[in-house]
């Protein structure tokens, strides 16, 4: 039996697992297996176990696929492994690596990884981010962080990472900053985050709406999402957290039937608490019972919301993890 941490890689498609389709371009049809095998010099970093969970873009995985991903993590974690890595599409793996964050008990690491160019492109970065994810997944002190993003030779923490370039190979970066690197293939972490939120696995997903205010919206699409059955409502706002005031009536009716929570598209800082008075202003937003989204982004906002009301918190709660959903010291 050897000595090296065990890391087990899931494979749930994306760029990293892409070939030229019959369709034109290319799609994703690599295993798990596939994958592994194109990284020289994996076998010195860890003993590597492979299961291809999913081939398939990141943009279609659902909610409920994410959910499932974290319990088959917390079970490959108690099966033995020190380590897990996921690899997928890169258009979701803020939304995963956020999920997994909030749902996956187990301290060891967990690292999401995936390509910016494909295998057929030269200077293709599949093989050398799984290999630092491997890497990051098999370092004993990455243990705790909750769950990493490792692209790029950095580390980010899935609260604080997002996807913020189309095709960069650095396009993930973190606000406000990344944890680490990867240094000729030494995991180097400098930075850990304040404590961790924690959320029993939801028996379902609530349906939550992300709807957008720009300048001169009349907040129609609230009204029409709360219609159309949403649970809950993230507005994604301008600014500190401002909304034009031809929506408030929509968005004070909206409050009044589920929760709605505001976010700011500045996608850095985080919502206004007290500041502004006029109509449409986080104090105000805030009398009408909109819940303030603080640090998250509208997507990891959507996400908490939708696993919140999904394992049945009522409407205290909600409010209770909005108002913090980490330490912040
Ligand atoms: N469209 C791809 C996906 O998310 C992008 C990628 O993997 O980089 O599956």
């Amino acid at each position: 039996m050897s000595d090296r941490p065990r890391v087990t890689v899931l494979g749930l498609g994306g760029t990293i697992a892409s070939v030229p389709a019959a369709t034109g371009g290319v799609a994703p049809a690599l295993t798990a297996h596939d994958l592994v095998a194109a990284v020289p010099g994996l076998d010195a970093v860890a003993d590597v176990d492979v299961r291809t969970v999913a081939q398939v873009p990141g943009a279609h995985l659902g909610l409920d696929d994410l959910v499932a991903l974290a319990g088959t993590v917390d079970e490959t974690l108690s099966d033995g492994a020190d380590g897990v890595v996921v690899t997928q599409g890169t258009d979701t793996i803020e939304d995963t690596a956020f999920v997994l964050d909030l749902l996956v008990g187990d301290p060891s690491p967990v690292v999401v990884t995936g390509a910016m160019r494909n295998p057929t492109l030269a200077g293709a970065d599949g093989p050398a981010n799984l290999l630092a994810a491997v890497a990051v997944a098999a370092h004993g002190p990455a243990r705790g962080l909750g769950t990493l993003v490792v692209l790029n030779d950095e580390v980010h923490a899935a609260r604080f990472v997002a996807k913020r370039h189309s095709q960069s190979p650095a396009a993930f970066t973190s606000y406000p900053g990344a944890l680490g690197w990867v240094a000729e293939g030494r995991p180097r972490l400098v930075l850990r985050p304040l404590g961790r939120r924690q959320l029993p696995i939801p028996a379902r997903t609530a349906r939550v709406a992300l709807v957008a205010l720009p300048v001169g919206d009349d907040g129609q699409l609230v009204t029409a999402a709360v219609e159309g059955g949403a649970e809950g409502v993230v507005v994604d706002a301008l600014g500190g957290g401002h909304v034009p005031a031809t929506t408030l009536e929509a968005v004070g009716a909206a409050a009044r039937r589920v929760p709605v929570v505001v976010t700011t598209t500045t996608r850095a800082g985080e919502v206004l608490r007290s500041t502004y008075g006029f109509a449409g202003s986080e104090r105000d937003l805030a009398a009408r019972g909109v819940l303030n989204g603080g640090l998250l982004e509208a997507r990891k906002a959507r996400l908490l919301l939708a696993l919140l009301l999904g394992g049945g918190a009522g409407r205290q709660e909600v409010e209770d993890v909005f108002v913090d959903p980490w330490p912040v010291a």
